[in-house]
């Protein structure tokens, strides 16, 4: 059966409005008779798609004057190493908290660079069911900034509270959660998103950066990994990703039009919502993160039998859910409900995932 609902962790689904309008401009944009493929990135037409995803950015994130909006590529994981390249000259030291996979990826870059780099917070111990409480945290205030994985995408934890710091800048990785509800983007010094989750398609990095924070990076800094270069070049120094910046735009406009990330924020409780309550009631089924820390966009979970976790995943697939596959360090199934996936998918994995625990329960 073909793919009705995709629960793929990223690259990930896309409004159906959006892919249709891109689709229409993939030969043609608004009769200028060129794709947004073909143009020239310095061409009017381009220039009018890259202003307006920026002020689209700022409008719907609410990011406050202060800060530079950065469109970039190379991924999350080539923030891993920007942020202490661009931060570290400063005091000299930084630190992590370890919640999963890719925010231990994150300390492991930053250590490259022969530097102090501290673990405030882990747990590991835990298989990373939960985030650390403030109380759990060793902060050191002279830290250059504290980093942290917003939303833990292959484990399904999610920070729920936004740490006191001090005056330590805060460096969030927020792939899988930017743009799912609103963001005080004030508490933070960087956020950073790899668009491939929620924003894009993937070959497009967000960086929302306070902009005291530009301009002091460690000697050695190539140009395109330099956040001053970039931001004086409104992201341009280079021939930036147009296509997926163009479809930023269409799904911002979307997200706008349905009434932005307030309302966004109630679809994504009340479709997780439908999830987790359906698994909390069920005697078949476990969670793998603790309740108080669980995800709004990624929901894991087994059958505690890996061969009854197979066949979930084989049998999923045969009734049109693609990707339900856990990440191996985890095991069992993973589904990743982003803004993009209707809440008539959620219910009917739902209704599979009942069925399924009836004839093999
Ligand atoms: C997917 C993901 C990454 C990796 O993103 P790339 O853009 O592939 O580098 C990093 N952090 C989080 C939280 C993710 O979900």
């Amino acid at each position: 059966m073909k793919t009705k609902y995709n629960f793929s962790a990223g690259p990930s689904v896309l409004p159906k409005p959006v892919l249709e309008k891109a689709r229409d401009s993939l030969i043609d944009y608004e009769g200028s008779g060129m794709s947004v493929m073909e143009m020239s990135h310095r061409s009017a037409e381009f220039d009018g798609i890259f202003r307006r995803t920026e002020s689209l950015f700022r409008k719907v994130l609410g990011i406050p004057d202060g800060y530079k909006v950065l469109l970039l590529q190379g991924g999350a994981t080539m923030q891993f190493a920007m942020v202490p390249m661009n931060l570290l000259a400063r005091g000299g030291k930084a630190d992590y908290v370890l919640t999963g996979n890719f925010s231990n990826n994150a300390y492991k870059e930053a250590l490259l660079f022969g530097k102090p780099i501290s673990v405030a917070g882990s747990t590991k111990d835990e298989n990373f069911r939960r985030i650390p409480a403030q109380g759990e945290l060793t902060l050191d205030p002279d830290a250059d900034y504290l980093h942290l994985c917003s939303n833990n995408t292959i484990f399904g934890t999610k920070w729920q509270y936004i740490p006191e710091t001090g005056r330590v800048p805060i460096v969030a990785d927020m792939s899988s959660c930017i743009l799912s509800e609103p963001v005080d983007v004030s508490r933070y010094g960087i956020i950073y998103a790899g668009a491939q989750k929620n924003i894009a398609p993937a070959g497009l990095t967000l960086v929302i950066i306070r902009e005291d924070l530009i301009g002091d990076p460690l000697p050695g800094t190539p140009t395109m990994l330099n956040y001053k270069v970039m931001a004086e070049n409104d992201s341009m120094k280079n021939t930036p990703p147009c296509w997926p910046i163009y479809i930023s735009m269409l799904v911002l406009e979307w997200i706008v039009e349905t009434g932005g990330l307030e309302a966004m924020r109630e679809r994504n409780r009340s479709k997780a919502g439908l999830l987790y309550d359906f698994l909390d009631a069920s005697d078949f089924y476990q969670t793998n993160a603790d309740a108080e820390d669980r995800s709004l966009m990624n929901v894991t979970f087994s059958t505690g039998d890996e061969e009854k976790d197979k066949a979930f995943v084989a049998e999923a697939k045969e009734a049109g859910m693609s990707n339900l596959k856990g990440h191996r360090s985890v095991g069992g199934m993973r589904a990743s409900i982003y803004n993009a996936m209707p809440r008539e998918g959620v219910s009917y994995l739902i209704d599979f995932m009942r069925d399924f625990a009836q004839r093999k329960g």
